[in-house]
């Protein structure tokens, strides 16, 4: 027997997961200058980082020798959020954190539940531990609660939401959502990831850490990936009662978020010049495209998001006319959209360099 087959199982059973393409390997397989691809694939922040946090970063290289302390972000973060220190969970990415809480409450024999086209982590947290993934069917492409509501068996442990998701962009308006955690078992844990919450128009948004205390199987995560421009340095978190969060301390690395990364999620938690900024170009951005894809009669998906995903037919020829022409997208045939694309916003002459390429590319 081959050692790869004395792996376990459910190991060997995963589907690895796609990353966008990074613009140097595009570089490499088109022999194009760096400078002429645009990467509009992994939903990153066109601005870059806040400078507040850049500064930090610099100042946080002298003490590199020592080990990192978690203290100042997660005081931070409880402080904004209303929560207590003990309630909030640092992750390297808030993928980090989902493993966290799978790896409390999985394990071969359990299960987790998760909607169709939601994130790809969700099957991946929960397929490496051995437990069974239920998958419900899409409603406009988006979370059917009920449905997920009713696939949850006496051996479900975990409910995935991502709000919005990605990569469809949709969003459930927060009456539903806690409507829904009204229904679920107490000793079922409802995830709500929320890793595109502050791009949502202040309307929609709700103070969901507040929930915690009446639900205190609620996890809510959310990441300095996004909006906060970070996703290189990996910094995302949880907000869960103090029982669970505990737990999922105790699995977690002691030292997970290293200090270049802690220094610069706490100063950027204060840059909400660049927030805005961020916020405001995203709602340009969108419009942008959104007028051009409708103009050219091609459905998409209303976003949430900091992405737009749109039907382009065929979406892996389509994908491959746009890599030729130094533009990256992201393919989510893989999500069981093979026909649409999903397009990050990007900045105003990204967007229009998209939109030209999409237009030679159909
Ligand atoms: C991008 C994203 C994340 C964040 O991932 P990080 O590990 O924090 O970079 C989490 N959830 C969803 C739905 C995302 O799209």
């Amino acid at each position: 027997m081959s050692l790869a087959e004395q792996a376990l199982s459910y190991v060997r059973a995963i589907s690895p997961y796609q990353p966008g393409k990074p613009i140097t390997e595009l570089a490499r397989e088109m022999g194009l200058p760096v400078e002429r691809i645009v990467k509009l694939a992994s939903n990153e922040n066109p601005l870059g980082m806040s400078p507040k946090a850049r500064q930090a970063v610099e100042a946080a290289i002298a003490g590199i020798e020592r080990y990192p302390d978690q203290f100042e972000l997660i005081a931070k973060l409880a402080g904004r959020s209303g929560v207590e220190p003990k309630q909030v969970v640092l992750g390297n990415g808030s993928n980090d954190v989902l493993d966290l809480v799978a790896r409390v409450f999985l394990a071969p024999g359990r299960s987790a539940v998760f909607a169709q086209h939601a994130f790809a982590v969700y099957p991946l947290a929960t397929l490496s531990t051995g437990a069974e993934l239920i998958a419900t069917p899409a409603k406009n492409y988006g979370h059917d609660l009920d449905a997920m509501r009713a696939a949850i068996r006496p051996d479900t442990r975990i409910v995935w939401i991502a709000n919005p998701n990605n990569p469809t962009g949709n969003f459930l308006p927060y009456p539903e959502v806690r409507a829904f955690l009204e229904t679920v078992p107490r000793d079922v844990v409802v995830v709500l990831d929320e890793a595109y919450n502050e791009y949502l128009p202040p309307a929609e948004r709700v103070d969901t850490a507040a929930w915690i205390a009446e639900f205190p199987n609620l996890v809510v995560t959310r990441t300095f990936s996004k909006i906060y421009g970070l996703a290189g340095l990996r910094v995302g978190y949880a907000l869960a009662s103090a029982d669970v969060a505990d737990l999922m301390n105790r699995v977690r690395q002691p030292f997970n978020v290293n200090n270049l990364a802690l220094a610069a999620a706490a100063a950027a938690l204060d840059d909400s010049e660049f927030v805005d900024a961020s916020y405001e170009l995203n709602r340009r951005g969108m419009a942008q495209i959104v007028a051009r894809l409708e103009s050219k009669g091609l459905e998409y998906i209303p976003s949430y998001g900091n992405f737009v995903t749109f039907r382009a037919g065929d979406g892996a020829a389509v994908n491959r006319k746009l890599l030729e022409q130094g533009v990256i997208v992201r393919p989510i045939g893989g999500y069981g959209l093979p026909e649409w694309l999903r397009v990050t916003i990007g900045s105003e002459p990204e967007n229009a360099r998209f939109l030209e390429a999409l237009e030679q590319a159909l």
